[in-house]
Order: structure tokens, then C-alpha cells, then sequence
């Protein structure tokens, strides 16, 4: 499958096969193909073996759509085309280069094993027609064994992993590709139609309303919203109810922005803020080639092995309010009801409700990974995974499982005011800034002046958390090795 290996020096045609990086510039597929190539064709395709497993509504597939939308709009511009195909990668790919009659297949890496699975069923496609199928890294500063430890082995946790990347960063790895100087290479195809929503089965979402701005050039007017707040960014990214992060994480993942100029301009501004944002992009990385390296993640196992089979009780009850956002505990609940209505969740809020999910409901982490990964305008799997593993304390965590977030402390430590939790449960109005964050406690008398009924109008708490807590412990301390059976994971997802 290491292609990028093979000599493409010149190639009379080409095809790029558009997959998570729908932009026209600072592409690496893009770039070689143009620069190799005389004719260079572009293509996307609606993959009919992911969008079959998704709900009839999806944020993610109009978001796609409205990104191909600019993508096709920006080549046409530039005398070429975007060819929009609906099917089956495996078939489609090899049946359109071979109507193309190109000499090779340009694609940027995909590091998830079923799309690895897939780009190597392309491969053996295509040469079967004798074309070539060329990839190349491109949504990662650093990739595979690019960073690795004086031992010759990757890292498994984030720091020292953090500090290698940044001594090894320099300008070769920040630079843009420059696609526009190659511009002229671009063919011409006859031209597809773009599909909409409806033809591809899905119906519209409120993905509008959410204004979330789609496509490369939303995430440039989302950077430039972003590169003015940069210098504030660590003081502002853990309260929710601020604007504090750059909401590019949807962008990042479709790739409609560019995680080199995204890293370089973080590494060239010298604020606080921006050391601390290029820190999170590090991350990003660090848990892509822990994917990479550990591929079993994907397969539902912990990181670390003694922690693979805790027998989590499971409560489905449990389960439900949480996915609802009807725990009783404030912010958890605002939480989970922002995710359900927007597809996005703040990053302090997904420790926040994994932890809670975790280690106060006591249920599998790996049902909370699934919801996420089927709310998530932004879901990610390497990221989910890692996030999910971190909280639960399976992953890559340099603090040992003992630690447990306070839903209330944290409430009252990042949403001082109950902003946030205003905004989603406008139930709790009434509550003044220090009762909102354990309405429980409010006594009745003060209830009955204010109107509200814990218990009737907002859930009191379906658990204790001390009591949880230390059940947890127990939970994380004895982990016996009991195999849990998966089926019972799969009757309980929603
Ligand atoms: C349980 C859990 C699940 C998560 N699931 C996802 C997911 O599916 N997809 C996803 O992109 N991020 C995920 N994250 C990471 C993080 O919460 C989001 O990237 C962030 O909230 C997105 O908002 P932003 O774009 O404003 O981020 P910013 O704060 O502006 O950060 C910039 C970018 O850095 C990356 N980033 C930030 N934090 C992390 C992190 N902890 N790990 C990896 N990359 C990070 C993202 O690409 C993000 O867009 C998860 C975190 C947790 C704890």
C-alpha cells in the first residue's frame, strides 16, 4: 500500500479522489497530481457503505454536501471539475480512472482501519487496469513512526510524545503545498450533477440554524473569527459559556481547512493562547498515530489491557437519562442537550459527561463512544476514541483511574454564573447563580417561591455521586477478568 514509495514522476493523467480533505488548496494529493500530471481529473464520492449505517437525518452529510457544493463550484473556477459519484468506493474508483483512462489514483492518507481495508481493495481494483494509486499524509503534521522515542517506540502518553513533536517541527513540515501554481493542469470532464439531500436518502437537519459555516471558505472565516481571540484562548477554552475555542473540529475533520496553516500560524503566533491551541492540535495527532499503532482501539479494546474487562453494571435507565439530559445534575444535562440539539459538545463538557457517564453511572465508556460518535457533527474516531479512553481511564492518561470529576465542582468551577446551563435548561431560570448547579439542595420553601419542583420540572439526581464514586473505585480497582459480552452493549444503544 505504500505507494507514495513508488516513482509518479510523470504521469499523462491523473485522478484525485477527494475523501476527508474537501479543499482546492494546501492539499497534498492535489498537489502531486498536478504537478505530474498534464490532465488532472477530480473526484468525490457518497460513500453508500458509510451513509447506509447513518439516521435518515445527519448534520455531517449535509455539511459534506455543502462542502462538495464549494469544492466543485471552486475547480469549475479554475477550468476544471469535481466528477460526484454515489456508490461503492471499491467499484466506482477503478470503473471511473478506467473510463479516464488515467495512469494513476492520487488520495491522502486515511488512518482508520476500514478505510485502510478500503484504499487496499482500490489498490488491487485498479491493478487490475494497471493504474497506480499514489497517497500521501496530509491531515496530520506528523504521521506514523514520524515521531517516535529514543527506544524506537511510539508514545503512550501525551507529553514527552508533545515535546518530541515540537522539537521536530520546523518549516518543511508546516509549509503549504502550492497547488495554485499547477493550476493549469486541471481537466475538463463532462459534468455530474451535484446531488442533494433527498436523492442521497437523507432529509434536512437544522444544520442551518446552527450557523455553522460549511466548506473551505467557512473554515477560513471561522480561522480569521478565531485568530483574534488566539492570545485569550487558554484562559477561555474551559468555560462553556464563552467563546473560547475556535469550533474547527467539524472543519478539521472534512478537512475544508488545512492542518498546516492551521499549526503554522499557531507556531509562528507567540502568545500563551496560541502555544496552548497548537497544544490541542497536537493532540489531535498524538491520537492519530495512536490509532495507527494500536489499531485494536478500533475493535472496542482499552488501551491499557488490565482495564478491558471491567464489569460495568450497565443500568439502562442510567443510560437513557443521560443520552436525554435528565440526569438532575445541571451541567451534565445542559451538556448532553447540546449535543443532542447542535452536534457539538465543548471540550470540557465531553470530560465532563464521560467522566459522569463513567464513573458515576457506572456504565461502559464504549456506549458513550458510540453516542458520541453518532451525534458528533465533529466525530472523529481517533479523537472519540482518545477523549472516551481518557476519561474512563483505560487510555492514554499520565493521571492514574482514581481521579473523578465533580459534576458540581466543575459546574460551579467553569459556568460560575449558570450561563451555560441557562441556555439549555431553561427550566432552572429562576435557580440564582449558586443554586443552579445542585438544585436538589434548594429547600422547598424557596422552591415553592420560585416556582419550580425539583422532581416535576427538573429531574432531581438519578445517583449520589459519593456513593458512585467509591463504587467506581471499587469497580476500577478489583477489574476482573471477566469478558463482557458485546451483544448486551449493542442491545443497549438507543
Ligand atoms: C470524550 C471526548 C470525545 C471527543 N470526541 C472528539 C471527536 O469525535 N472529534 C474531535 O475532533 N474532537 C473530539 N474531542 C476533542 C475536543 O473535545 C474537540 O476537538 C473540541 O471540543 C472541538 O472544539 P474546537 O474545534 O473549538 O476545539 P479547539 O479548542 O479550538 O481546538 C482546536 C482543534 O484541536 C483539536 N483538538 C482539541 N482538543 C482535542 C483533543 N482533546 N483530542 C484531539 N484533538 C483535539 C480539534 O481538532 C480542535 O478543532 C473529544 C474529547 C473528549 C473528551
Amino acid at each position: 500500500m505504500n505507494s507514495a514509495k513508488k516513482s509518479f514522476s510523470t504521469e499523462q493523467s491523473a485522478l484525485v479522489w477527494f475523501r476527508r480533505d474537501l479543499r482546492d488548496y494546501d492539499h497534498a494529493a492535489l498537489y502531486h497530481a498536478l504537478k505530474t500530471s498534464a490532465q488532472v481529473y477530480c473526484c468525490f464520492i457518497f460513500d453508500t457503505d458509510i451513509l447506509e449505517a447513518l439516521p435518515q437525518q445527519d448534520r455531517r452529510v449535509e455539511f459534506i454536501l455543502e462542502s462538495v457544493k464549494a469544492l466543485k463550484e471552486a475547480l469549475v473556477l479554475q477550468g476544471g471539475d469535481l466528477i460526484i459519484l454515489h456508490g461503492k468506493p471499491r467499484v466506482e474508483i477503478s470503473k471511473l480512472a478506467h473510463a479516464l483512462k488515467v495512469n494513476a489514483v492520487f488520495a491522502n492518507h486515511d488512518y482508520e482501519p476500514a478505510a485502510i481495508t478500503r484504499d487496499e481493495d482500490v489498490t488491487l481494483a485498479l491493478q487490475k487496469h494497471d493504474i497506480d494509486f499514489h497517497h500521501f499524509k496530509d491531515q496530520v503534521i506528523f504521521e506514523k513512526d514520524e515521531i517516535l522515542n529514543n527506544a524506537g517506540k511510539p508514545y503512550g502518553v501525551f507529553t514527552p510524545y508533545k515535546n518530541a513533536w515540537l522539537k521536530k517541527v520546523n518549516d518543511f513540515y508546516l509549509s503549504a503545498y502550492p497547488v495554485d501554481k499547477y493550476k493549469n493542469n486541471y481537466a475538463k470532464p463532462k459534468t455530474t450533477p451535484l446531488p442533494n439531500l433527498e436523492s442521497l436518502g437523507f432529509k434536512p437537519t437544522n444544520l442551518k440554524d446552527l450557523r455553522m459555516p460549511s466548506g473551505m471558505q467557512g473554515g477560513l472565516a471561522l480561522f480569521e473569527d478565531f485568530r483574534d481571540r488566539i492570545s485569550r484562548y487558554k484562559d477561555a477554552r474551559d468555560f462553556p459559556a464563552i467563546k473560547g475555542g475556535s469550533f474547527l473540529s467539524v472543519h478539521l475533520r472534512f478537512g475544508t481547512v488545512s492542518i498546516r496553516h492551521l499549526a503554522r500560524e499557531a507556531h509562528r503566533h507567540a502568545s500563551i493562547g496560541s502555544q496552548a491551541w497548537l497544544n490541542e492540535l497536537i493532540w489531535r495527532d498524538f491520537y492519530f498515530q495512536v490509532l495507527h499503532h494500536h489499531p485494536r482501539v478500533a475493535n472496542g479494546d482499552t488501551f491499557k489491557p488490565e482495564f478491558n474487562n471491567i464489569p460495568f453494571p450497565n443500568n439502562e435507565a442510567l443510560f437513557k437519562a443521560w443520552c436525554e439530559g435528565k440526569t438532575g445534575y445541571p451541567l451534565v444535562d445542559a451538556a448532553m442537550r447540546q449535543i443532542n440539539t447542535t452536534g457539538y459538545m465543548h471540550n470540557r463538557l465531553r470530560m465532563v459527561t464521560a467522566s459522569f457517564l463513567v464513573k458515576d453511572l457506572l456504565i461502559d465508556w464504549r456506549l458513550g463512544e458510540r453516542y458520541f460518535e453518532e451525534k458528533l457533527i465533529d466525530f472523529d474516531f481517533s479523537a472519540n476514541n482518545g477523549g472516551w479512553q481518557w476519561a474512563a481511564s483505560t487510555g492514554c492518561d499520565a493521571q492514574p483511574w482514581f481521579r473523578i470529576f465533580n459534576p458540581v465542582t466543575q459546574s460551579e468551577r467553569f459556568d460560575p454564573q449558570g450561563k451555560f446551563i441557562r441556555k439549555y435548561i431553561p427550566e432552572l431560570n429562576v435557580c440564582d447563580d449558586k443554586e443552579i448547579h445542585a438544585p436538589w439542595l434548594i429547600p422547598l420553601l424557596r422552591q415553592q417561591s420560585l416556582n419550580l419542583e425539583i422532581g416535576k420540572d427538573y429531574p432531581l439526581p438519578i445517583v449520589d455521586h459519593a456513593t458512585q464514586r467509591s463504587r467506581a473505585l471499587g469497580l476500577y480497582k478489583n477489574s476482573p477478568k471477566v469478558l463482557l459480552p458485546n451483544q448486551k452493549l449493542n442491545d443497549m444503544m438507543l
